[in-house]
């Protein structure tokens, strides 16, 4: 069926810092690990172009415990559709690869939310992640003029890191309020690092004025960006910029765990403290069981691999560490919530599905994410509703109900070498869901 088959003890999905713990743990103690990853160098959203196994940063140091530990690495490789228990499938640039495994770990990561508001779609509004992917990619940004708004911590540090080079910031724009913000900086106070962090930013932003209770109501421009349209409290402000970074916090990449059948709850993998799943030998670490940043996804990756290894003495300060982590998560998730305000940025006629430009006016002519997908092929397009569907579970409260294969668009030639299983097939004819 595939072009290229290749077998493991354990395979790890992702290769972000979770699963670079992961994989490096579960090698060490002798398994045969691979580590597969869709960008073409490991890393994930963080360590990414960075993770070059010379340097001295974190990073540098996981990559170099990697490139030691003999785990076979597997990047620019995106695994869409799982055939049968214990077979994955994933393409490459032009070949299709049967990824067979004993056990599974799948440590897939998070992507930003995105919320539809009158010009979110015109050239120049970004996410914030993705603007600042672009700029460490070669995208000049010195002395461009760059909004920053939504919510999360991710809004500083993609703030800093712009500063850094030489974009201006007119402002950083929250939706929470200092109350929560304030009751989150004080729960920190047991957790040198972060505090070391927190003052590190704000040593960084020094003077870019910071606005809690604020969000970008629209963006204006003939063709692109050239203002936006920010709600302070009691007023508006239109401020001219170059950019808009724009993100509404994350959200974990669950379509693959879905799909394998792993026990999902409010829009995490559920999990146990080895990191299992629901499923025998399928194990999840990092942000799909919860937004928790870099230590919560390297400390779970390392009990996941150790535990996929069958280690039956896993250090206990690792599970002292995932339960602080898993207590920041849970500090994240209630600071960063999206206030019930933010539902009445999109007005009728704002595209919601960006792929298929669809309407708010005519989601709201449905009652469920599937009724509408039917109806007006939201979510239908090639992110496969990876950005309207958040969007919409916000808007509307709708809940995809259920994810098919394949996970990813891929190719017809993928799919042909597989009609064999006949959701697929159904899938392709329904444009992949
Ligand atoms: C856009 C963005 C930017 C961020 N920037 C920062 C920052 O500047 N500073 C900071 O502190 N934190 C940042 N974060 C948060 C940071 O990603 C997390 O704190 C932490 O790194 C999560 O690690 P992880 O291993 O769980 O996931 P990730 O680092 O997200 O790694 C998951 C990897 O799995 C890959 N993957 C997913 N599905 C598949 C598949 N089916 N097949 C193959 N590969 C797959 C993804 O492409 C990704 O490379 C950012 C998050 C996002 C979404």
């Amino acid at each position: 069926m595939a072009a290229t088959a290749q077998s493991f003890d354990i395979l790890v999905i992702g290769g972000g810092p979770a699963g670079m713990a992961a994989a490096v743990c579960a090698a060490e103690c002798g398994a045969r690990v691979g580590i597969v990853d869709d960008n073409p160098k490991l890393g994930g959203q963080i360590w990414r172009g960075e993770s070059d196994h010379q340097g001295k940063s974190e990073a540098a140091q996981w990559a170099a415990r990697l490139h030691r530990s003999r785990a076979t690495k597997l990047c620019g490789i995106r695994v869409f559709h799982q055939p049968q228990a214990g077979i994955l499938l994933a393409e490459g640039n032009d070949d299709l690869i049967e990824l067979r495994y004993e056990k599974l770990i799948l440590a897939t990561g998070a992507r930003e939310r995105f919320l539809p508001f009158p010009g979110w779609t015109l050239p120049n509004v970004m996410g914030a992640g993705g603007l600042q992917a672009m700029v460490k990619s070669g995208l000049p940004i010195r002395g461009k003029r760059v909004v920053i708004a939504g919510t999360g911590p991710l809004l500083l540090a993609v703030a800093a890191y712009l500063r850094k080079h030489g974009a201006q910031i007119p402002m950083i724009c929250e939706q929470a309020s200092w109350g929560s913000l304030t009751a989150f900086a004080l729960s920190l106070a047991g957790q040198p690092r972060k505090v070391l962090q927190a003052l590190r930013l704000k040593r960084d932003l020094a003077g870019i004025p910071f606005i809690p209770k604020s969000w970008p109501v629209a963006a204006h421009g003939q063709g692109t960006l050239d203002k936006v349209t920010i709600a302070l409290p009691g007023r508006t402000e239109t401020i001219p910029c170059d950019y808009l970074a724009c993100g509404f916090h994350l959200v974990p990449n669950i379509e693959l765990p879905m799909l394998l059948g792993c026990q999902i709850r409010n829009g995490l993998v559920m999990v146990d403290e080895l990191q299992r799943t629901s499923l025998p030998d399928i194990f999840c670490a990092g942000e799909p069981t919860g937004i928790g940043g870099l230590e919560l996804a390297l400390v779970q990756g390392q009990i996941a691999g150790l535990a996929a290894a069958n280690q039956t003495s896993i250090p206990q300060g690792l599970f002292r560490q995932q339960k602080k982590a898993r207590r920041f998560a849970r500090g994240l998730d209630r600071t960063f919530q999206l206030r019930p305000e933010l539902r009445t940025l999109p007005q009728p006629e704002t595209i919601v599905c960006r792929c298929e430009d669809v309407p708010f006016s005519r989601l709201r002519q449905h009652t469920s994410w599937r009724a509408a997908k039917l109806q007006s092929r939201c979510g239908m397009g090639p992110c496969q509703g990876r950005i309207c569907g958040p969007a919409t579970q916000f808007l509307l409260q709708w809940n995809p109900d259920s994810v098919r294969p394949p996970v990813f668009p891929a190719r017809v030639e993928s799919l042909a070498a597989i009609t064999d299983h006949s959701e697929l097939v159904g899938s392709v004819v329904t444009g992949g869901q």
